[in-house]
C-alpha cells in the first residue's frame, strides 16, 4: 500500500469519483469493485483497517449451515457462491476447512443434520464454469468412522466417538483478507489511508460531494472531494451524519450484537477440523483450528454501549468454556486461554423484538436524500456481493455500463511454501502474503516475534512500510494476529517482546527511545481495553 503520508496528501489534493468511508471488509470491497470498473477511488478509515468487526469474526467463509434452520435459503445460497469465489481468488488466504459432527456410544448420526448437509451440498455445487479446472469445489459430505473422527478431533479421544459426518467449509484470516483486498484496490489506483475520520459530509446543491475528515495523527482537518460517497462504517453506519439520517424514517437502525471468541494452545484442545459444539437452548458454538491454535466461539448477545474496544465478558468466557468442557470432557479454565476477543455484528433491526440470533444476516443498501449510499449488515463471506450491489447502484446513477469484475480479479498471488527459502516460517508466510512473502523476507529480521510462533520480526517492518501500520496494536492485532494467538506471551512481564516490536517499528517510523516506551505502554492499555488476556 501507499505510505500513509503520501495517501493523505493525495486525498487532500485530488478529487475522486467515489469516496468510501470505512476500512473494514465492506469498504475495502467497495473500493476494489469501484476501482476495477475504472472509477477513481478514495477510502478513509477512522482507526485502523479492519479495526472494527472485520478483525473479530469467527474467520469462516461459509454458507452458514445454521441459517438453513431459519429457511434463509437465499442467504445461504448466495454465501456459498461467494465462498467458492473467495477460495478461488485467494487460495492462499481462504482455505477449505473440514468440519466433523460426531455421534457417540454407537448412537445413530443426527438425521436432521444429514438432511441439512444434503441441502448444503446441493446449494454449494459449483456454478461458475469458468476456469473450471482450477476451481475449488467442495466434496459432498460423507459419513466417517469413529477412528477418523478421533484423528480429526484428537480432543474427543476420551469420549470414544463411533462415527461422524464430515463436510467442508472455508476459513480465512479476516484482517488479512481486508488488507489483501485493499492492496488489490490500490493496484487499480484506489487511495486509502487509516486514522482519518469522516466528521461530516461536504455538500454541493444538496448532494453529498465528499467528506470533511479529521487526521487523528496531526489533528488537521481536510476535505476529500468525491462525486459519490459510500458509507461502509458497519456497526456505526447509522451514526454518520445523524441530522440527515434522523430525518428519514425508512433508514434501518443497526442493532449491535456482541460475539466473543477464545483461543487456546493447540495442545490444550487439539482439533484439526472444525467441531460444532452444543451450547444449550438449541445453540451451538464452533471449535476450530486457526493459525496453529484452537479458536472457540461465538457468543451472541445484545450489545449496549460503545462499539469500540469491545471486551469479552466473564459470563461469555464462562459460557464458552462450560460448553467446551461438557463436550470434550475437559476442565479448562480462563487460565488456560492464550487470548480472547470480542466484536459487534452490524445486524439490521427491523423493529422486530426477536433476539439477534434470529435476525437475518442480510445486507442493507440504502440511499439517503443527499445521495450518500450506505451499505451495512451482511457477512464477511458476502463482502464481494455487497460491494457489487453498491457500485452497481452508483454505476446505474451515472448511466455507466461497466460491469462488476471482482469475481475474476485475483486477490494477491498464491505461492507454494516450497518456493520460499527453507525456514520454519515459510508455510506461514506463503499462507499470509502469497507471493509478497518474498518482499517480507527481503527485509531481513528473520527471527520470530514470539519464540515458538511463526510470525517474524520482518513482518513488523513490512507492516510499517507496506501496510500503513502505525502502532503496536496495528501490528499485533491485525497485520499479525499475535495479540489473539499469543496474548499471554506478548504481555508476560519481563518477556521483552513488545520492546522488540517497538524497536523494529520505531526504526521504520522514526520513533526515539521515549516514544518507543510510550507506544509499548499504549499497547498494554489497548490490550487491557480489548480484554485480549482474560483474568485467570
Ligand atoms: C463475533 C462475530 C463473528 C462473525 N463471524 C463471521 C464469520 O465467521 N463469517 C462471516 O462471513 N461473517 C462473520 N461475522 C460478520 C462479519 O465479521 C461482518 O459482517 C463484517 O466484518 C462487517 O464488515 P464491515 O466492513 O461492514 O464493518 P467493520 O469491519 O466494522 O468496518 C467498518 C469500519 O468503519 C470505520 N468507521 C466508522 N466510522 C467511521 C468514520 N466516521 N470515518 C471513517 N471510518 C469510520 C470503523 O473504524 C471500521 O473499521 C461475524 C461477526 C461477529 C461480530
Amino acid at each position: 500500500m501507499l505510505p500513509r503520508a503520501d495517501a493523505v496528501a493525495t486525498l487532500a489534493s485530488e478529487s475522486f469519483d467515489v469516496l468510501v468511508i470505512g476500512g473494514g471488509i465492506t469498504g475495502a470491497g467497495v473500493a476494489l469493485d469501484a476501482a476495477t470498473r475504472g472509477y477513481s477511488v478514495a477510502l478513509v478509515e477512522r482507526a485502523d483497517f479492519a479495526g472494527g468487526t472485520s478483525s473479530r469474526s469467527s474467520k469462516l467463509v461459509h454458507g452458514g449451515l445454521r441459517y438453513l434452520q431459519n429457511f434463509d435459503l437465499g442467504l445461504v445460497r448466495e454465501a456459498l457462491v461467494e465462498r467458492q469465489i473467495n477460495v478461488n481468488l485467494a487460495p492462499h488466504l481462504v482455505r477449505p476447512l473440514r468440519f466433523v459432527v460426531p455421534a457417540f456410544d454407537g448412537q445413530r448420526l443426527d438425521r436432521v443434520m444429514g438432511v441439512g448437509l444434503n441441502a448444503y451440498d446441493v446449494m454449494g455445487l459449483r456454478r461458475r464454469r469458468t476456469r473450471a479446472e482450477l476451481d475449488w469445489s467442495p466434496a459432498r459430505h460423507r459419513v466417517i468412522s469413529g477412528a477418523d473422527v478421533r484423528e480429526l478431533l484428537p480432543a474427543l479421544a476420551d469420549r470414544s466417538p463411533t462415527s461422524g459426518y464430515l463436510f467442508y467449509d472455508c476459513q480465512t484470516d479476516d484482517a488479512r483478507l481486508v488488507l489483501t483486498v485493499l492492496t488489490e484496490a490500490e493496484r487499480f489506483g484506489a487511495v486509502a489511508a487509516n486514522r482519518l475520520e469522516a466528521i461530516g459530509l461536504l455538500e454541493e446543491r444538496g448532494r453529498a460531494a465528499g467528506a470533511l475528515v479529521r487526521d487523528a495523527e496531526s489533528g488537521a482537518e481536510l476535505e476529500v472531494r468525491a462525486a459519490n460517497v459510500v458509507n461502509a462504517t458497519g456497526v456505526w453506519a447509522d451514526r454518520l451524519r445523524p441530522a440527515e439520517l434522523h430525518d428519514e424514517a425508512e433508514v434501518p437502525v443497526i442493532r449491535p450484537a456482541r460475539g466473543t471468541h477464545l483461543l487456546l494452545e493447540r495442545d490444550t484442545l487439539p482439533v484439526d477440523a472444525g467441531a460444532i459444539v452444543p451450547a444449550g437452548e438449541g445453540r451451538a458454538i464452533f471449535v476450530l483450528p486457526w493459525l496453529g491454535q484452537t479458536l472457540i466461539g461465538t457468543t451472541d448477545t445484545d450489545h449496549d454501549g460503545p462499539a469500540e474496544h469491545v471486551r469479552p465478558s466473564e459470563e461469555e468466557i464462562a459460557y464458552l468454556l462450560d460448553a467446551v468442557n461438557a463436550y470434550f470432557a475437559t476442565s479448562l479454565t480462563a487460565s488456560d486461554l492464550v487470548g480472547a476477543y470480542a466484536g459487534v455484528r452490524p445486524l439490521i433491526s427491523t423493529g422486530d423484538p426477536r433476539k439477534s440470533v434470529d435476525i437475518s444476516r442480510k445486507a442493507e443498501l440504502y440511499e439517503t436524500s443527499s445521495g450518500m449510499v450506505t451499505i451495512t449488515g451482511g457477512k464477511l463471506t458476502t463482502w464481494r456481493r455487497m460491494a457489487k450491489d453498491t457500485v452497481d447502484r452508483i454505476a446505474w446513477r451515472d448511466g455507466s455500463e461497466v460491469p462488476c469484475r471482482t469475481h475474476e480479479v485475483p486477490l494477491g498471488l498464491p505461492l507454494g511454501a516450497g518456493e520460499l527459502p527453507d525456514a520454519p516460517s515459510r508455510e506461514h508466510l506463503a499462507a499470509r502474503y502469497g507471493h509478497l512473502a518474498h518482499d517480507v523476507l527481503a527485509l531481513g529480521h528473520a527471527e520470530p516475534i514470539v519464540p515458538g510462533r511463526p510470525d517474524l520480526l520482518a513482518e513488523v517492518a513490512y507492516a510499517a512500510r507496506r501496510e500503513q501500520a502505525r502502532t503496536l496494536g496495528d501490528v499485533l492485532l491485525r497485520r499479525t494476529r499475535l495479540g489473539l494467538t499469543a496474548a499471554r506471551a506478548l504481555l508476560a512481564p519481563g518477556a521483552g517482546v513488545l520492546e522488540r516490536v517497538a524497536d523494529v517499528l520505531g526504526t521504520e517510523l522514526g520513533w526515539d527511545a521515549r516514544r518507543r516506551e510510550r507506544e509499548v505502554e499504549a499497547f498494554r492499555f489497548e490490550a487491557e481495553q480489548e480484554g485480549i488476556l482474560p483474568a485467570p
